[in-house]
């Protein structure tokens, strides 16, 4: 086995604290790839097919931009391809993520906060157009629904073979696209969550501190016939569920985490009977330079 092989096939838990009788609430632990985050699977597929597709050569170099989980599973899965990794990572997020990707042997370049994630995908491709290295382009790229579809969605249908709702944050809205459109087939509604400050639920974009999720404008690849309803929840919400699943579940999870959380927990209180699934993207230990179990100065 090796280390890229570790990625994928998470623990799926009850959540005892939020489930009822009728209404069961499972989630998806992500923070157990070995990059500790969803976007493991993200960086796996984009690397792998990259080189399918003969765009991306082992010795050869990547761009993306990232906030810092895709950046991640990129160095991590390029260490394996012998790939250089080059990230443009916005300045604001967690600067864990950025050390880990420096560790993974990523060249890091920072992009001002003001020009959010736009501006660093701006830059990513104008290196890639002036360097010739393979622009994974995380926001655009069909690749990116589709590292989900055979992985993660077939995982959770394997799991929990009926079920009712399926819960997840939106950044690139990737995880969300891929597995939503397999679920369809299945029945199974899906509920997007973002938090106040994105622009899915057709609101302005603006700030907001739960990091891994929000976006800035409509992902090409998001069908919107695949959203049953869009959850916006404040970061003062999604930061006292991280709290409260460390306190109720021994869960130790990022801000993205307890926003979906949020989403489950209003879908668990409009149905009867039923069984819900959440994505936890990531995983506290992230963000402690952020102060994620202190957030609103508890
Ligand atoms: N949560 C976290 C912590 C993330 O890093 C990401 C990826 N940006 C997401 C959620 C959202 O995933 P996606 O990009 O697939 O919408």
């Amino acid at each position: 086995m090796n280390t890229i092989d570790l990625i994928g096939h998470t623990p799926l838990v009850q959540l005892q604290h939020y489930s009822t009788d009728t209404v069961k609430i499972y989630a998806k632990l992500e923070m157990y790839n070995p990059g500790g985050s969803i976007k493991d699977r993200l960086g796996k597929y984009l690397i792998e097919n990259g080189i399918a597709q003969g765009q991306l050569k082992r010795g050869g170099q990547l761009v993306e931009a990232t906030a810092g989980n895709t950046g991640i599973g990129l160095a991590l899965v390029a260490t394996y391809y012998n790939v250089d990794c080059v990230i443009f990572a916005p300045e604001g997020f967690a600067e864990e993520k950025i050390e880990i990707m420096r560790v993974l042997g990523a060249t890091i370049y920072r992009t001002p906060k003001a020009e959010g994630m736009i501006g660093a995908r701006r830059q990513a491709q104008q290196y890639a157009q002036t360097h010739g290295a393979y622009y994974t382009n995380q926001f655009e790229t069909l690749d990116n629904p589709a590292a989900y579809k055979d992985t993660l969605a077939q995982e959770l249908i394997e799991a929990v073979p009926t079920f009712d709702y399926f819960v997840a944050g939106a950044g690139s809205g990737g995880t969300f696209s891929g597995v939503a459109e397999v679920l369809q087939r299945y029945g199974v509604k899906s509920v997007v969550v973002e938090p106040t400050g994105s622009i899915l639920s057709g609101s302005e974009k603006g700030k907001h501190d739960t990091e891994g999720i929000g976006v800035e404008e409509w992902p090409v690849f998001l069908d919107a016939s695949l959203i049953h309803e869009v959850q916006v929840v404040s970061d003062d919400i999604a930061f006292h569920h991280v709290r409260d699943l460390a306190k109720y579940e021994g869960l130790l999870v990022g801000s993205s985490s307890g926003a979906a959380l949020e989403g489950a927990l209003r879908i668990a209180k409009k149905i009867d009977q039923g069984n819900i699934i959440v994505i936890f993207p990531d995983g506290s230990d992230r963000y402690m330079s952020k102060q994620i179990f202190r957030y609103g100065g508890v």
